[in-house]
């Protein structure tokens, strides 16, 4: 059946408002008659849908439903048909970068947002175009183009609008019907060194954003709510405490600002809620999952040590007034960039004879968390992955117990977690028929250092340089890291089985009602799970790492599962070894969203095969040592967050080695600092000197000749 026009769906929605036959606290509406035959049901966006567990149609917010389970209660693909499943359309988007994010599917029109945050509506049959909405970021943006972040995960949708936000900090209503701008604010200045790449969450009327940062430069994070309609400011959260001579916005700043030492407000602070956003429809609540300190080193941040709320927090506010009711810190006065932005799920568990109404969280620190989120109180806290930073979280104070060495009292550690976190932004998923949640897992350490930090005198960097105070860098004492998908029963917090996974950067996983777990890999599969027992049910190998988490909804009665394939985000960027061995060279593999089903019968068409790229010769091109090593400095605050550790990158941005253009002092100048390339996501950086540019020329070369080197020598 061809699908209805969207216009008419949407004129559809505005006849039952205005007739308010079942109010707009309705959800799905019964099938309204329009002319020309029968109309599919028509889906109000609002409160109430997006509360609804039990319909499996649509998929109409970031985690599905409010919950954020990421469950679907479809079963017609199944563990008993799965291996069935085939292509059933595809589009390919071969400008496109990154793809990480979740599609919102409404009525048989699915949405999502890709590279440079172009927004898209395609009929979700065919996946033929219905609109594109282009936010022009580049031009948007202020004097710089952040570093390393054009990819976006997701959208929010109430109603009849779409709601994008942006890497240079609007939040912009888009006409769901046209694809056309309603209205646009901006959520922060744009030559502040913060961006957005986290999706907007509706609530009761209400769009809240937060933004990334952290490495940026010195960042005070909050979130800020607006009115869904019009974009008006309805409120403001900030997440740490500000310079105490200008006054506290709130009793809970009051409150943050006595776990704080030093001049803390000089740096920022950090805390910036870039992800986790989870509204509670039952308890009316809303959970914030704050960031990390900035600079990450507390040394420098807060001298005399301190919780520093609310960083790396669970944050419970009344979602119509921003007013704080409850916190949980996870890692208090954290100095490792173990953040807590990760995803909070809602259920209710059976614990010790009672319903316990409770949230999950498993952030960077390694813990998996299980809070009573009427009380904010923690149930369990045990490790679902290596930790080695601390012992234990102690059940009476809520606290963690550190080891000795972690807060690297010499200078130096190799700690695990890493910066990457044990689990990350990649979705977890929980099942409510198996009680399990799926975690995409990482597994790796790293080696902190400041030693060489002068923590009397620094002073944050602002976009580049050193924004953290600490180094770090990729341990491979113990091998590269790697993933794993794990199965953890939230009521005993144990793991019930665990899949060892290729790489780093596993992407979110889905769970349905026929007892399945699907889950993209690095490696270019989509692997379909026994979501009981772990068992590999079916495998599709799409030629391309992936980075974001599948979707599922009907049209007309059969059930689609969709997936952005487009390697992005930090494993791409910063992943190290792990990453760069999966083979995904920038450029090289087209992007793609394909949809499977059971009588899906297309073949895609074949892509190049995974080949890390190689360092050419330029044979005028004469290294200097002592440029070279000036250079490394040059290149690791500015061009390692996109083109990888020792130059070497593991696909999000091209290799520089592999790189031509390094043979021209003026074709370079041309691409770093003339910003020819901002369209691509390349930054300018205008006020470089040649000088500059020269060292970082020699330090990339120095990395390309010393594997020419290698492989002529054998
Ligand atoms: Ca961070």
């Amino acid at each position: 059946m061809k699908l209805r026009s969207i216009p008419v769906l949407l004129a559809c929605v505005q006849m039952l408002l205005a007739a308010c036959s079942r109010g707009p606290e309705s959800g799905e509406n019964p099938g309204v008659e329009a002319s020309g035959g029968t109309a599919p049901k028509v889906t109000v966006v609002d409160d109430a849908a997006m509360a609804d567990e039990a319909s499996g149609q649509n998929w109409l917010a970031f985690g599905r439903t409010y919950s954020e389970q990421r469950f679907s209660p479809l079963d017609q693909v199944d563990d008993g048909n799965v291996s069935k499943l085939g292509v059933d359309w595809y589009v390919d988007y071969p400008n496109d970068r990154g793809l990480v994010s979740t599609p919102l599917v409404v009525d048989g029109v699915l949405y999502f947002i890709g590279s440079m945050n172009r927004v898209r509506a395609l009929d979700a049959t065919t996946g033929e175009l219905l609109w594109e909405f282009d936010p022009d970021v580049v031009e948007n943006t202020g004097n710089d183009l952040r570093a390393g972040w054009e990819h976006n995960r997701g959208i929010g949708i109430w109603k009849d609008t779409v709601y994008v936000a942006t890497w240079d900090g609007r939040l912009i209503a888009v006409d769901r019907a046209t694809g056309k701008r309603v209205w646009s604010v901006h959520t922060f200045d744009p030559e502040l060194p913060l961006y957005i790449t986290g999706a907007p969450k509706i609530f009761k009327g209400k769009v809240l954003i937060g933004n990334g940062g952290t490495e940026n430069g010195p960042t005070r994070g909050y979130v800020t709510a607006y009115d869904a309609e019009t974009g008006a400011l309805s409120w403001r959260f900030y997440i740490v405490p500000g310079d105490p001579a200008l006054g506290f916005e709130s009793d809970a700043m009051r409150m943050a600002a006595k776990t704080w030492t030093g001049e803390w407000w000089k740096y920022g602070g950090g805390g910036n809620a870039w992800h986790g956003f989870t509204y509670d429809a039952e308890l009316d609540q809303l959970y914030i999952g704050t960031g990390n300190g900035a600079p990450w080193n507390q040394k420098i941040r807060s001298p005399g040590g301190g919780d520093n709320l609310f960083l790396c927090s669970i944050v419970a506010l009344d979602p119509d007034t921003g007013e704080y009711l409850w916190h949980y810190q996870t890692t208090p006065g954290e100095t490792w960039d173990f953040n807590s932005n990760m995803d909070i799920v809602l259920a209710d568990l059976e614990i010790g004879g009672q319903t316990v109404k409770a949230l999950m969280h498993a952030p960077k620190n390694g813990f998996f968390y299980v809070i009573d989120r009427e009380t904010g109180k923690l149930i369990s806290a045990e490790p679902f992955a290596e930790v080695n930073w601390a012992t234990h979280v102690d059940l009476e104070t809520g606290r963690p117990v550190e080891t000795p060495d972690a807060r690297y009292p010499d200078g130096s550690v190799r700690l695990t977690p890493t910066p990457a976190g044990a689990h990350s932004w990649n979705a977890m998923s929980y099942n409510p028929m198996t009680g399990l949640a799926y975690i995409p897992v990482i597994h790796a350490s790293v080696v902190y250092d400041d030693r060489g930090v002068d923590k009397s005198s620094w002073q944050s960097a602002l976009f580049e340089g050193d924004t953290t105070g600490v180094g770090w860098s990729w341990s491979y004492e113990e091998g590269p890291g790697s993933g794993s998908l794990q199965a953890r029963d939230p009521v005993t917090n144990k793991t019930v089985w665990e899949v060892p996974l290729v790489g780093i950067g596993n992407p979110g996983t889905m769970t349905t009602a026929g007892n399945l777990v699907f889950q993209g890999r690095v490696t270019g599969d989509f692997v379909a799970y026994d979501a009981t027992t772990g068992e590999e049910l079916w495998k599709y190998p799409l030629g391309l790492g992936i980075s974001a988490p599948p979707v599922t909804y009907t049209v007309d009665g059969k059930q689609y599962i969709a997936l952005l394939v487009g390697w992005g985000s930090g494993a791409a960027a910063l992943g190290g070894k792990p990453s760069v061995a999966n083979g995904w060279a920038y450029g090289l593999q087209t992007r793609r969203l394909v949809a499977f089903s059971l009588d899906g019968k297309h073949v895609l068409p074949p892509q190049p095969a995974p080949a890390p790229a190689r360092p050419v010769p330029i044979p005028q091109f004469e290294v200097r040592q002592d440029l070279a090593e000036q250079g490394w400095g040059e290149y690791a605050g500015r061009c390692m967050a996109c083109h990888g550790f020792d130059a070497v990158s593991p696909g999000m941005a091209p290799d520089l080695r592999a790189s031509a253009v390094l043979g021209s002092a003026e074709a370079f100048a041309d691409v770093v600092r003339g910003g020819s390339r901002e369209q691509n996501g390349m930054p300018a950086y205008r006020h470089l000197t040649d000088e500059q540019l020269l060292k970082i020329r020699h330090y990339v070369r120095r990395e390309a000749e010393r594997v020419l080197q290698d492989a002529g020598g054998q």
